[in-house]
């Protein structure tokens, strides 16, 4: 930590600001955006997520998402058969009996979201005008909203992006002259938000609200006195929406590792002004054990080399955590879609010189990964066996979606989360190296 400048005094246009970007277009390797309904039912907790599509869909939503034994789901598929596709049933006919009883038998559903995937947008399944159709027959008990979770064009963080931009526009606008409000967007695990709302009471800043609530009816109000901090860095579309509503985005790194998290908090603050002294006096002992916790993993994970393949687009703040915080060297961090602006902070604290990619080219980049050799790959799971066949160690890079990892208490289990693959392999005595006769295998990327 003592070689790197406090992030506060980072310069504005440094580390990698101006780098240069490798940009790729090609075949990707990424899961589509229904892998967010595993996440978001469990946040609004009045939401049911329909997906329309076909049994892959399906499959995948039950395979991603488990099967829950002792409580109903919050999603299903309703899956377009051979009649739908044939035009021997009206899909949007078809529609409007599985709502009706759907909503019939669940009471309890007050949000109903209609997920597009590839199937419905093949055959061009006006979800919107039907959501618009059945929200006039249900409202005020259920609101029904659309968005597209398919994986023709998107990487899957961006099945919450689509869904909070859905919810936008439902936000009731604040009093003209309302105080500001502190706008937290983002899916954060429960236990992350509490924990951000304590510290917050204890600085006393506030009102602070989170977006999606927890209950649908908890939509929080917006407007020009909206001070918006996002807490996920995947939602350009949501922050275009709010910002259309006149909330203000604070510029801030994201909340990961005591660094990031103290810089997140720190914005927050400064728009709010928080007396520095009661600020530094709050986050003290959680930032002192964060960094504790994370000092723990330092010693597995300095010196070593990572490399990122684009998935989940966290790949920005989780490379400046490992290398600021814990010493990572980054041999090339890779990005489905780099938003300069949400990232401005970020990238001005990557060590210069990186190599950044956007997009992908997957047997383009799965060479330069092999030419690299590095320590840790953080990847998809399809790629994952693949690559520890022929001797590379991974990181599934879906499990730091679903893991909470944001804040200064979990700083030290997201640093646990790279350093365990790495301890695996040492303990079962696998040398950390690609061997030379394996490097130009043919990679079966099932
Ligand atoms: S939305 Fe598309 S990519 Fe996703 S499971 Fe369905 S068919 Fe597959």
């Amino acid at each position: 930590m003592s070689a790197v400048i406090p992030i506060q005094a980072a310069p504005a246009g440094g580390g990698c600001s101006d780098a240069p970007v490798l940009r790729e277009r090609g075949q990707r390797e990424v899961f589509c955006g229904l892998t967010g309904i595993v996440w978001l039912h469990r946040k609004i907790q009045d939401a049911f997520f329909l997906v329309v599509g076909s049994r892959t869909c399906a499959h995948l939503l039950q395979s991603a998402a488990g099967v829950m034994i002792f409580a109903e789901p919050r999603f299903a598929t309703a899956i377009i058969d051979e009649r739908d596709l044939a035009g021997l049933a009206d899909a949007q006919d078809e529609l409007d009996r599985v709502v009706h009883q759907l909503l019939a038998r669940r009471p309890e559903i007050k949000l109903l979201f209609l997920v597009g995937s590839c199937p419905s947008e093949v055959i061009k399944l006006d979800l919107s005008r039907a959501a618009q159709r059945l929200s006039a027959r249900h409202l005020p008990n259920v609101r029904v909203l659309s968005y597209s979770g398919s994986g023709i064009e998107t990487t899957f963080t961006q099945g919450e992006d689509a869904c909070l931009a859905a919810l936008v526009p439902e936000m009731p606008a604040a009093a003209a002259g309302a105080a500001p409000t502190l706008l937290i967007a983002g899916v954060l695990a429960d236990v992350v938000e509490d924990q951000f709302q304590r510290l917050f009471d204890a600085m006393g800043l506030g009102p602070v609200q989170f977006f999606p609530p927890r209950r649908a009816g908890a939509l929080p109000a917006i407007g020009p006195n909206t001070r918006l901090l996002l807490a996920q860095p995947f939602l350009a579309d949501t922050a275009r929406a709010l910002e259309a509503r006149g909330a203000q985005r604070l510029v801030a790194p994201f909340p990961l590792g005591a660094e990031g998290t103290e810089a997140w908090l720190q914005a927050a603050a400064n728009a709010f002004a928080v007396n520095q002294v009661l600020f530094d006096r709050t986050i003290a002992p959680a930032k002192a054990r964060a960094l504790q916790a994370t000092a723990a993993h330092r010693p597995h994970l300095a010196g070593k080399r990572i490399f990122f393949f684009p998935d989940s687009q966290l790949e920005l703040p989780l490379a400046r955590f490992l290398s600021r915080e814990l010493g990572m060297q980054l041999t090339e961090v890779g990005t489905p879609y780099l938003h300069r602006a949400h990232m401005a902070v970020e990238l001005a604290l990557l060590p210069a010189g990186t190599t950044l990619s956007e997009g992908q080219h997957v047997e383009m980049q799965l060479d330069r990964c092999r030419a690299q050799a590095p320590d840790l790959v953080v990847c998809g799971l399809g790629l994952a066996n693949p690559l520890e066949a022929e001797g590379l160690t991974t990181k599934w890079a879906i499990e730091l979606v679903f893991s909470p990892i944001q804040g200064f208490d979990q700083a030290g289990d997201l640093a646990e989360l790279f350093a365990r693959p790495l301890l695996r392999r040492q303990k079962l005595g696998i040398p950390p190296v690609v061997r030379p006769d394996l490097r130009a295998a043919p990679l079966n990327t099932v």
